[in-house]
């Protein structure tokens, strides 16, 4: 299944609630938001049939993402539900610790834990919560039900950009491979400015020496090994976008498909869903959509010559379908 550019169909990422226990500062600046109306979100058993309507087609990672997605009782009752080559889930690890055990015993292959600073008051100022601990005790029991994981931090310059040596080092300990986000300029950071952004390049400055890895294929990071073998990524998203290799779908907790991060419309598969469509009639209405897909958001992003937020406050409000944790970043 290939879309307008000759992209294939292949990654899915699912977000379970709009709801989040943090408000990290690129992503949820502010305290409150319009939250989708409960009745509108996705039951397990609806996310597991548009999932496999998602796998007839081609796809065979899925990801769930939020929100936070913990925050959704018995997020295991719908892993159970989900039968894909890869199974990962991103966190920001608040609530990992109590939950890592159901999630692997229920058939989640991989976690990635968002890490931004290993600091108690950083951690307060960035995320506007005191939660440091619990998501460290997250990281540590990821490690032992999967042996290791993913960790992700957004690098913004002025904030943590003093870190990266330390992440790394913890990333060693906890046998996780650490990935450098560059910050985007996504629905709902509204705080972003394109002096905020610490590059690719800067980033590996500041890391020294290492090589890069091939075989990045459609992944979205870069891998790079230091020079004593410690493998770390960079997803380049703002200042080198790989939008050209992108087969990444997402589907919101209230059912609708969005094609690109940067996409201001979505198609709605809530209603025929909920209206009784078939399998294969879903299948269709899949089909059609991503066969007319010509996104490339970021890269057009990349091309402006002045560039500031995607989507201003006011407009957030208006529609919060275009802010980053309600269609799962
Ligand atoms: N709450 C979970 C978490 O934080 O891992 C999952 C959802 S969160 C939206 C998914 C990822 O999006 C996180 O790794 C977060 O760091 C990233 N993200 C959110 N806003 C971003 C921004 N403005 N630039 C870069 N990454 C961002
Ligand atoms: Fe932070 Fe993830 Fe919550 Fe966004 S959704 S505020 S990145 S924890
Ligand atoms: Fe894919 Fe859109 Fe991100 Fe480009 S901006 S990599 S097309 S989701």
């Amino acid at each position: 299944m290939l879309d307008a550019l000759q992209r294939p169909l292949e990654s899915l990422r699912v977000s379970v609630t709009d709801r989040c226990n943090l408000r990290c500062a690129y992503c949820m600046p502010e305290e409150e938001y319009h939250w989708l109306p409960r009745t509108h979100l996705l039951s397990y058993e609806e996310i597991a049939r548009l999932a496999a309507a998602f796998r007839d087609l081609g796809v065979r990672r899925l990801r769930l993402t939020g929100g936070e997605p913990l925050l959704r009782r018995n997020l295991a009752g719908l892993v159970e539900l989900l039968d894909f080559e890869d199974l990962a889930l991103t966190t920001n690890g608040v609530l990992l610790a109590a939950q890592a055990r159901e999630l692997r015993e229920a058939g989640l292959h991989r976690v990635t834990v968002s890490l931004d600073t290993l600091r108690p008051d950083r951690f307060r100022e960035l995320a506007r919560r005191d939660s440091l601990e619990q998501v460290l005790e997250g990281i540590a029991a990821a490690r032992r039900e999967f042996g290791g994981l993913k960790l992700d931090t957004v690098v913004m310059r002025g904030v943590n950009e003093d870190e990266l040596a330390e992440l790394l080092a913890f990333a060693r300990s906890m046998n996780a491979e650490l990935r450098f986000i560059e910050y985007m300029d996504v629905g709902g950071a509204t705080r972003w400015s394109p002096e905020r952004v610490l590059s690719r390049t800067e980033i590996l400055e500041r890391v020294g020496p290492a090589e890069p890895l091939p075989g990045r294929g459609s992944a979205p990071a870069e891998r790079f090994a230091l020079a004593d073998g410690q493998v770390f990524g960079i997803v380049a998203s703002t200042t080198a976008p790989f939008c050209a290799d992108c087969d990444r779908a997402r589907l919101t907790a209230d059912g609708r498909l969005f094609t690109c991060l940067y996409a201001t419309r979505g198609t709605d598969l809530r209603q025929p869903l909920r209206s009784g469509e078939s399998r294969e009639q879903l299948v269709e209405r899949l089909r059609t959509v991503w066969g007319a897909r010509s996104d490339r958001g970021a890269e057009e992003r990349t091309a402006l010559r002045r560039r500031g937020s995607f989507v201003s406050l006011e407009e957030l409000r208006q529609n919060p379908h275009l802010e980053m944790h309600t269609r799962g970043g």
